[in-house]
């Protein structure tokens, strides 16, 4: 069932001049796997997912290989940005329609442990990570504010959610130096952090919980054997009893059949140079309500990052300089007062985006399993579907309900091939269309 060779479909590489690489811990180089290894299970995927999984198979006493195509927190997890948040990229609403209320009150208090789980591993390993609590939704119109306070009330009233707060004129101008918008959504319990110091943090922490790991090691193959799984890596085999996937949207994600439902999506970053006065006076994360948002947030030492603009298909060449100067004049949209700031870094990622943008969770036979289509959401919840899916993996089909409540949710295939050939604002409302239809 498994025996499938993946696809070589090149994602450009939106590596740039990366802020979070710059300020890095330390990032020890790991040794692409050689010759023939065994493991009890591998993990393929070296993200936060992965790394997460991988840390809970370890600390169940399971002897685990982590196979990474790239460096650790290469993918996502290590660039994006960087704000921790509950709930889900489609909106609880979406899952009490397709899941009922009952599932959906169960999801929703998942997306919350998902947040603690992520506060409760900084502090146990010690993860330097620069977190900070707060972050903001923000409306820019009028009718986005009516709605964004709609959703408020009802986290509210439904999910118990009675520290979310409004915000708006005066109040809200004490968070964000910015007259673009009509009113805000305070979630004090949410929050932002270096996403490249927290993955590698994971990783040290796997790592010490005896996780084997392997950099420049991608699986190019993956089939069925007697006692397991069989898995290619250029010049390498692993054999495994157990198998998770969490290879996110870029090249070679999971198998090609997975692959269909998620569509690689590009997002990019800028970082300015230390502003002079905080545009953030209290520094919490921020992200808007447009459909392709605008997210920012400050760093340690002033300066403001700033997210959003783009979308980008696979294949698709990409203009840093054009995507670059796009996103400036998206920031300056927002604080018009940033005119004369340079900006220092810039760089992008792909989303692993599915089509009704609910995490794509699910088994792959009795001894393994795959979690991917976080769809911009996933520095929180990522961290607990590895959890759960080692959870599944361990205990076999139908064994882990949390994880199964994510399995059930249906998913649409994309049409990702035909995106290869629009151009790029084509593919943005093609995307944005399928959302809305599918
Ligand atoms: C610019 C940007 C901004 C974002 N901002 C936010 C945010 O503010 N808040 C939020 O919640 N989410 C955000 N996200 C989304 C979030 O980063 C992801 O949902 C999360 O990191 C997903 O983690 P992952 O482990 O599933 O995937 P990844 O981090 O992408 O990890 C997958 C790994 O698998 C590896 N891999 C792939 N194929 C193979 C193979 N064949 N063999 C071996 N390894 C393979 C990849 O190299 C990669 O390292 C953002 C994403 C981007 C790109």
């Amino acid at each position: 069932m498994l025996a499938e060779r993946f696809a070589s479909r090149a994602l450009p590489s939106l590596d740039g001049h990366c802020y979070y690489t710059e300020t890095a811990h330390e990032r020890p180089l790991l040794q692409p796997l050689q010759g023939s290894a065994t493991a009890d299970a591998c993990v393929v995927g070296g993200g936060i997912a992965g790394l997460s999984a991988a840390l809970a198979l370890a600390r169940s006493g399971v002897q685990v290989t982590l196979l990474e195509a790239r460096r650790i927190a290469d993918g996502a997890s290590g660039r994006n940005g960087g704000q921790a948040l509950p709930d889900f990229a489609c909106g609880i609403e979406a899952l009490e329609r397709r899941l009922g209320d009952d599932a959906a009150l169960r999801a929703w208090e998942l997306s919350q442990q998902a947040l603690r789980l992520l506060r409760q591993r900084i502090d146990e390993y010690g993860i330097d990570c620069d977190w900070r609590l707060g972050a903001l939704s923000l409306a820019p119109t009028a009718r986005q504010a009516r709605r964004l306070r709609r959703a408020m009330q009802h986290r509210r009233t439904r999910y118990g959610a009675q520290r979310l707060q409004w915000l708006d004129g005066p109040e809200l101008g004490a968070y964000v130096h910015s007259d673009r918008y009509a009113g805000g959504m305070l979630d004090p319990d949410a929050g932002h952090l270096h996403p490249l110091n927290y993955t590698l943090g994971l990783a040290r922490a796997a790592r010490a919980a005896g996780v084997r790991m392997h950099e420049h090691s991608a699986v190019h193959a993956i089939r069925r054997t007697d006692k397991g799984h069989a898995l290619d890596i250029a010049g390498a085999r692993l054999d495994c009893r157990l198998l998770l996937l969490a290879a996110g949207a870029v090249p070679g994600a999971p198998l090609p059949r997975l692959r269909k439902r998620v569509l690689p999506v590009a997002t990019f970053m800028l970082a300015t140079e230390p502003l002079p006065e905080p545009v953030l006076p209290q520094a919490h994360a921020a992200c808007d309500t447009q459909f392709i948002p605008d997210y920012f947030r400050a760093t340690p030492d002033g300066r403001l990052l700033f997210g959003g603009g783009a979308l980008l298909a696979p294949g698709m060449p990409w203009n840093g300089g054009r995507l670059r100067e796009r996103l400036r004049r998206a920031m300056l949209r927002v604080f018009p007062q940033l005119g004369d700031i340079r900006v220092t870094h810039h760089w992008g990622g792909w989303i692993d985006a599915s089509a009704n943008r609910a995490p794509d969770l699910g088994h792959l036979g009795p001894s393994a399993v795959y979690l991917q289509g976080f769809s911009g959401h996933g520095l929180a919840l990522a961290g607990l579907a590895g959890e759960l899916a080692a959870q599944a993996l361990l205990g076999g089909p139908g064994r882990c309900a949390d994880f199964e409540l994510f399995a059930r949710l249906r998913h649409a295939s994309l049409p990702t091939q035909g995106l290869l050939r629009i151009p790029v604002g084509a593919a943005g409302s093609l995307w944005g269309r399928l959302l809305h239809t599918l």
